[in-house]
């Protein structure tokens, strides 16, 4: 049975009790329209929870009060809430009757940088990082995110008579450092929460406003930074034999690991090694003690990301044992994982978005060389859509291809997505993609 936009319309306008009728499949137009309904209602108020948000942004596990706004927004539409999961995470659930588990994801933290778009809401906030006193911005747009959240959240509970299943909603810290999401796990997300069956994200991005982007598979790069040491003897310039020269080590190390990509791993596999700092010495006629190597490793692959790794760490110490070196000292700091997108769910996904947004619900060729730690909740087991949305007002962005000037990206001091489009869209997004599976 297929229910008709003016029905739920009415039904959401007259806040009636619960109707009988269990939908299935998805009737889009009429559910967006639902959607449309409740946001032309709430809009005002998800405006000023962003406007909120975005002037007193907090970063890393520091977001205390964003997470109790989120909070107070979320008890007050009946989830159960727990708080402090995972330092400043919060976990609100929603049950409402037999049905699968789906988890929403929203991240809480800003970047330690200034905002510089001259908005009447721009951030002035500044806190203590590191030791130093920093400007703090949401220029990487997850203050979006959260109004997205809150308002996909009130969208489903209006539209309660229409599914079954479980809410998982999800506002993890500290995804730039990416280990919110990990601390959240760490912290028995699981075991205290149970395992979503299906999970979903969003970013905004350099795009239309009023546009969705999806990608079966791999959306972004495994994302790995690599120290190393070379331990080496030091001595006068002149005198070479009585010295370890760890800067021939540095420039033999450096050359040398670039054929783990050309030689080791499978040509059509995306990987890259990049040497982006080496520091040794302090004057021409001294050879120093030590070289610092550090670089960043990126892939998609775990098996690849596996095979490079162990050709580093035996490259460089084939290297101190050519020079008759102490072994190096080695750090692979780990960073995010690639995002994998489930491919039968995204193909579900996609489908509802083509039905929803027509020519505006747009493929992505490619993956993209970023990197976001919601993995974790994929490898946690959780098959998911992490997809993106358009920031950008449509008309700046047609000036913008025609007279080729760049427009500022996600942690550009100038990033500025346009809040009304890119919220509602983000809320329809998200909506719709929930209600397809519990539907
Ligand atoms: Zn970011
Ligand atoms: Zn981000």
């Amino acid at each position: 049975m297929t229910i008709k936009s003016a029905t739920i319309a009415a039904v959401l306008l007259a806040s009636a009790a619960a109707v009988p009728a269990f939908a299935a499949p998805l009737d889009v137009a009429a559910t967006k329209a639902a959607v449309d309904a409740q946001l032309d209602r709430d809009y005002p108020k998800l405006d000023a929870l962003y406007k909120d948000l975005h002037q007193h942004p907090e970063l890393g596990f520091q977001e205390v009060q964003t997470a109790a706004k989120l909070a107070k927004e979320m008890k007050a539409l009946g989830f159960t809430v727990t708080e402090r999961v995972g330092k400043t995470g919060l976990v609100a659930i929603l049950k409402n009757g037999e049905g699968p588990s789906v988890l929403v994801r929203t991240e809480l933290d800003a970047l330690p940088m200034e905002e510089k778009t001259g908005l009447p809401y721009a951030s002035t906030a500044k806190t203590t990082w590191n030791g130093k006193e920093t400007f703090v911005d949401h220029s990487c747009g997850h203050d979006v995110h959260m109004a997205a959240w809150i308002g996909a959240a009130k969208a489903l509970v209006a539209l309660k008579s229409q599914w079954k299943g479980t809410l998982v909603f999800v506002a993890q810290p500290s995804e730039e450092t990416v280990s919110g999401a990990k601390a959240m796990i760490d912290d028995g997300f699981f075991q205290r929460f149970g395992k979503p069956d299906y999970g979903f994200a969003l970013h905004v991005g350099p795009g239309a406003a009023g546009s969705v982007y999806y990608k079966p598979g791999v959306l972004t790069s495994n994302s790995d930074s690599l120290e190393l040491t070379f331990n080496g003897r030091g001595a006068h310039g002149s005198m070479p034999a009585a010295a370890i020269d760890p800067v021939m080590m540095a420039a033999r190390f450096t050359v040398d690991v670039q054929s783990v990509i050309s030689r080791e791993k499978d040509p059509a596999a995306f990987g890259v090694v990049t040497i982006g700092s080496i520091q040794a010495g302090s004057a021409g006629n001294i050879i120093p003690d030590k070289s610092v190597l550090r670089g960043t490793i990126r892939t998609y692959d775990a098996g690849v990301r596996d095979k490079i790794l162990t050709g580093i760490t035996r490259t460089a110490k084939a290297t101190a044992d050519m020079s008759g070196a102490p072994a190096p000292d080695l750090a692979i700091i780990p960073g995010g994982k690639a995002v994998v997108n489930d491919a039968a769910l995204t193909e579900r996904t996609a489908a509802v978005f083509k039905a929803a947004f027509g020519k505006n619900a747009i493929a992505i060729p490619a993956p993209g060389s970023a990197s976001e730690d919601y993995s974790e909740f994929i490898i946690g087991g959780v098959p998911s859509v992490y997809f993106s949305i358009g920031g950008y007002d449509p008309k700046v962005m047609e000036e913008a291809q025609k007279s080729g000037k760049p427009l500022p990206v996600n942690h550009s001091p100038f990033f500025a997505p346009v809040p009304e489009p890119s919220i509602r869209t983000g809320v329809e997004a998200m909506t719709l993609a929930v209600m397809n599976v519990l539907s």
